[in-house]
């Protein structure tokens, strides 16, 4: 029996499940303060022997094992989690190995092993929500270096007509600041859910994440894109972004057919749960 938690900035959901992605209990538990929050997330996994348990968190975290601060939430913008070591109360309430990775990491592990990238080595899985998170399997791995990738910070070309500042309490305009949920509803004055006719608000946004889909294939070659998070259910940015991309990569790159190559999550909203089901295999392996 595997632990889960895909630990969300609005909520965490925990479940526990098996490695073939079967889930045979989940709760959803409101994110407030982690003395609240995780009194919960204990109290669930309480109710079963789990053999290890895996962690999807927003970040940013410390992913470096090296690290005095591994497995904290580090220097988040949700203050009570500030600084927070994450691993360490699971492991103080369970002796067992915890995986611990971002929130779209574990969604992208998801992806490649029972999603839409089933059976690649390499896939990219972008979320588009609240902020713009992205996590990647390159060769096998998930990505990882002096911390974990932050790609939805990345900055984009202004459409000339945009005259939108962004949200980004960092850089203002970058690809999150621009694209994001909040920065939909703050541009257009309404939220993205209410917005769905309007197709030049689609449009815009294909015009951003086509620039950043550009930078990310560029650099990193993925052999799979998945865009997820609650703005990409509207489906009508689809169509734009590959317009987009199209005019610019021009040729360039040789891609995929590009509704092949840049799709949904095959596991729908559960590929947070379901990578994080996945985190905690690989750490009973590596135990
Ligand atoms: P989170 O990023 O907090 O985990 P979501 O992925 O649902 O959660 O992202 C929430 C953001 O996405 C909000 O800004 C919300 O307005 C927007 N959003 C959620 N659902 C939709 C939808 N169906 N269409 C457009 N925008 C949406
Ligand atoms: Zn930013």
């Amino acid at each position: 029996m595997l632990g889960a938690i895909e630990a969300g900035g609005t909520k965490f959901v925990c479940a526990v499940g098996d490695e073939k992605g079967t889930i045979i209990e989940r709760i959803q538990i409101p994110t407030t303060i982690p003395e609240k929050t995780m009194k919960e997330v204990i109290a669930f996994f309480q109710k079963y022997e789990v053999d290890a348990i895996g962690i999807g968190s927003f970040g940013p975290i410390d992913v470096n094992k090296e690290s005095p601060t591994y497995g904290y939430i580090t220097s988040t913008p949700k203050t009570a989690w500030k600084d927070y070591p994450f691993i360490q109360t699971m492991k103080d309430a369970f002796s067992v190995p915890i995986g611990f990775n971002t929130d779209v990491n574990a969604a992208a592990l998801g992806e490649a092993t029972l999603g839409a990238a089933k059976g690649l080595d390499s896939c990219l899985y972008i979320t588009v929500g609240t902020g713009i998170g992205a996590g990647a399997l390159v060769q096998g791995k998930l990505l990882q270096g002096l911390s974990h990738p932050e790609m939805g910070h990345t900055f984009v070309r202004r459409h000339p007509n945009d005259s939108y500042d962004g949200t980004c309490p960092y850089h203002k305009d970058c690809l999150e600041g621009l694209a994001a949920g909040p920065g939909i509803e703050a541009r257009w004055g309404e939220k993205g859910i209410d917005l769905s006719e309007r197709s030049e608000v689609w449009e815009l946004e294909g015009y951003y994440i086509a620039q950043a889909l550009m930078q990310y294939i560029l650099i990193i070659s993925p052999k799979k894109i998945i865009l997820g998070g609650g703005v990409m259910k509207q489906k009508q940015v689809f169509p734009f972004i590959y317009k987009h991309l199209t005019e610019l990569m021009n040729h360039y790159v040789d891609l995929p057919e590009l509704t092949d190559y840049i799709v949904s999550p095959g596991l729908g909203d559960d590929a947070g749960i379901t990578g994080s089901l996945l985190l905690a295999y690989e750490a009973l392996q590596q135990d």
